[in-house]
């Protein structure tokens, strides 16, 4: 299936210059939606996974049905201040100011092979945060997963030594 048929394109969004890719057209499709999950549940099932791990908002869409049909459990990564328990947090620079994202502290047992899911991939700043909060509470990113990578952002290179698939690829 050509997934990226079902991503819809909005320029000058959320500002001017900005070309946003809108997965809500492939969630909103079920067959396109189905074929993406099984697609990143096939790549993860042979990488021992014990947790799915996916930031807010867009990585709980695509990590909770990979972690049932997985038959294992998800765990959110949040901005600060949405989750109730103690929770282990990280700053990263923005292009322009900063942003914090936090796990809740017993999210993730010592030694426990996590997937991340994101929708999309750009500069690797979100999911960088994600892989330092997993490694602090002492787990292993055995794998990452995105709808779509913008591949002409380069988050590859932030993402050195760890395994990831993308199954749309913008140049
Ligand atoms: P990064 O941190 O890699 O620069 O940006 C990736 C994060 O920003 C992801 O969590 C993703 O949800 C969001 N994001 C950035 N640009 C887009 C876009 O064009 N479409 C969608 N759906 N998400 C985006």
């Amino acid at each position: 299936m050509d997934l990226k048929q079902y991503v819809s394109e909005v320029e000058n969004w959320p500002k001017e210059g900005v070309q946003f890719k809108d997965i809500t057209t492939i969630m909103d499709n079920g067959e396109a939606y189905g074929y993406a999950v099984d697609q990143i549940a096939e790549y993860a099932k042979d990488l021992d996974i014990d947790i799915v791990v996916g930031p807010e908002a867009r990585g709980f869409i695509i990590g909770c049905p990979v972690a049932y049909k997985l038959g294992i459990g998800f765990a959110p990564v949040r901005k600060p201040g949405k989750l109730p328990r103690e929770t282990v947090a990280f700053e990263y620079d923005l292009e322009y100011g900063q942003n914090t994202l936090e796990m809740h502290r017993d999210a993730i047992k010592p030694g426990a092979r996590v997937l991340i899911t994101d929708d999309l991939l750009a500069t690797g700043g979100t999911v960088k945060a994600t892989i330092k909060l997993i490694e602090e509470l002492g787990g292993v990113v055995a794998g990452m997963a995105f709808l779509i990578e913008l591949k002409y952002l380069d988050g590859k290179s932030l993402l050195e030594g760890y395994d990831y698939v993308s199954l749309i690829k913008y140049e």
